[in-house]
């Protein structure tokens, strides 16, 4: 989204990567199309900043609220088959929501959006885009305190590339696969809020984590489905193993609400016997669950008709909503240094809303191709910039760290879950500064990134002394305004993070 807007501004565009990794997932983008008088971005920004717990930055919910619905309907005038009914756009009621403004294709809607997007590109001017399949962004130039480009490598065309950028969208994912248990890909690896440290940005939220509720348990191919919650509106319903609801869902509740109930429902002994809860879809209609793809993945694997399906599911962690300190342009605190998706930090705060994870990508890719085009255009003139060296150290595959990443792995899944306590996290704490020390000593730049990444996360939970939107402290279960709203942020500072909190806002003021 990003570069092809990058494009339609006057930019020469180089893309890195590619392919969505989460994006690929997304089912259901929230939108404001302004068909009902619920249907609005006012009410849109209202379901996010509620959710977010009043941390998220309202210039970037507003920016984002304003602009998704004509960004929706210019990707259907580009061919995006989104499901309509009666000559609307079709919607469903994403947990969190309190409006039925989820559009959706009877594919996945992220395939959907990335195959026309990729098809505009590819039949763009080459002198002017260019795509590297596969090419990994590892380091970001920095050259008078602004973003000059970065190095990358190839693995196909096995070469370095030095690359001269005016501008640099950063669009890396989430970094999911620093936990043991989660519902992101292998490419979503982290690296990128590590870049951006490096090159001097600034993270915020990193403590916030959220989890998918509904991600089936069981051996082999049957574990991991990630299965829709907008479904606890039409028919779907959770219940224990005592085959009891347990949660009102007919108010949509937040999927960290959902979470927690779902993890003190299996606490106190009413799990199934593998320690599980009931995703029951026996009372859907066949049709609705015939929109699902996810569903209809789940129901081929277990071999089961949907009348007779009861998956067995638990949480598993979903989405950052921590990253790069965005403004409402999608800058980052780095001249030349944009962000967007997952990567970036400043929508979401406490908790990211069902369906806005796809929302951010479609419109802050919008937003960040335009301004990140404005920027450079007015770089014109700037004077060259120095080239750079190559490090083959940066390149070590993340599949090499495999010690390292099962000790990350298994203290963030015990420390920084769905439910967090001080002493755990200040365990995790010193095991990960441990593991940074390693990494440092032995110069594995590659292994220190996930190690800071992780630290981020780990030091941030155990400073934020209360509970708001994903992060839940047993230790402070209470929400606590008076002293943290507010966010925290992270730097790196003489190779150090340095951790701390901004001023306090004020809710009556926003
Ligand atoms: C299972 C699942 C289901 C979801 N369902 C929904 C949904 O229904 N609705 C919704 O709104 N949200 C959903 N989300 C969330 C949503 O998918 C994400 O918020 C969003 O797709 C993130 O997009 P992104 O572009 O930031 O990251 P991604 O789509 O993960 O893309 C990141 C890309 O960056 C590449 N990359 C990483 N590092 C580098 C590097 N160093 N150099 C070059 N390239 C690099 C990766 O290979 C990848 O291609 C879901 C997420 C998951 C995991």
């Amino acid at each position: 989204m990003a570069a092809r807007r990058a494009r339609l501004a006057g930019a020469s565009v180089l893309l890195l990567g590619g392919g969505g990794a989460a994006s690929s997932r997304v089912s259901s983008v929230n939108t404001a199309l302004a068909y009902a008088p619920e249907d609005t971005p006012a009410r849109l920004f209202d379901d996010m900043y509620r959710a977010g717990g009043y941390v998220n930055d309202p210039r970037v919910i507003a920016a984002f609220a304003d602009r998704i619905g004509d960004e929706i309907l210019g990707l259907q005038q580009l061919g995006v088959p989104f499901h309509c009914s009666a000559g609307r756009l079709a919607r469903r009621q994403a947990a969190g929501s309190t409006w039925t403004r989820a559009v959706y294709s009877l594919g996945m809607i992220g395939v959907d959006i990335a195959r026309c997007l990729t098809r505009e590109l590819e039949n763009d001017d080459p002198t002017k885009y260019r795509r590297i399949g596969g090419g990994q962004l590892l380091q970001l130039h920095t050259a008078d305190g602004r973003v000059v480009g970065g190095l990358a490598y190839s693995p196909r065309e096995r070469r370095w590339l030095d690359i001269d950028a005016r501008a640099t969208i950063l669009a890396t994912g989430g970094g999911g696969q620093l936990f043991g248990r989660t519902t992101n890909a292998r490419a979503s690896r982290g690296i990128g809020y590590a870049l951006a440290l490096e090159a001097g940005a600034e993270l915020v939220d990193m403590e916030f984590v959220s989890f998918e509720p509904f991600v089936s348990v069981g051996t082999g191919n049957r574990a991991g489905h990630d299965l829709p919650t907008t479904v606890l509106q039409e028919g779907a319903r959770l219940l224990n193993g005592l085959g009891e609801e347990f949660l009102d869902t007919s108010t949509s509740p937040t999927k960290d609400i959902i979470c927690r109930a779902m993890m003190r429902e299996v606490s106190q002994g009413r799990g199934t016997p593998a320690g599980a809860l009931l995703y029951d879809i026996t009372g859907m209609d066949p049709d609705v669950v015939d929109r699902y793809v996810q569903i209809k993945e789940a129901l081929r694997t277990h071999n089961v008709q949907p009348q007779q399906a009861q998956f067995e599911v638990m949480p598993a962690q979903h989405f950052l909503m921590g990253g790069v300190r965005i403004d409402a342009e999608a800058a980052s605190t780095v001249p030349g240094l944009y962000a967007v998706g997952e990567v970036a930090g400043g929508a979401h705060g406490a908790h990211r809303l069902a369906a806005c994870g796809g929302m951010e990508v479609v419109v802050g890719g919008a937003i960040a191709g335009d301004n990140a085009t404005s920027y450079a255009l007015a770089q014109r003139n700037r004077a060259p910039r120095p080239s750079f060296r190559s490090d083959p150290a940066l390149a070590v595959p993340f599949s090499d760290h495999a010690a390292v990443l099962s000790v990350i792995r298994s203290t963030l899944d015990e420390a920084c879950g769905v439910l967090r306590v001080g002493t755990d996290l200040q365990q995790a704490v010193d095991v990960l500064a441990e593991a940074g020390e390693a990494a440092a000593d032995d110069r594995q730049l590659a292994v220190l990134r996930s190690v800071r990444v992780a630290q981020a996360i780990a030091r941030g939970a155990l400073m934020r002394q209360e509970s708001r939107g994903d992060h839940f402290r047993l230790d402070f279960p209470e929400r606590d305004d008076r002293r943290w709203l507010k966010n925290i942020s992270v730097r790196l500072a003489d190779d150090q993070l340095d951790i701390s909190t901004g001023g306090r806002r004020s809710l009556a003021t926003v």
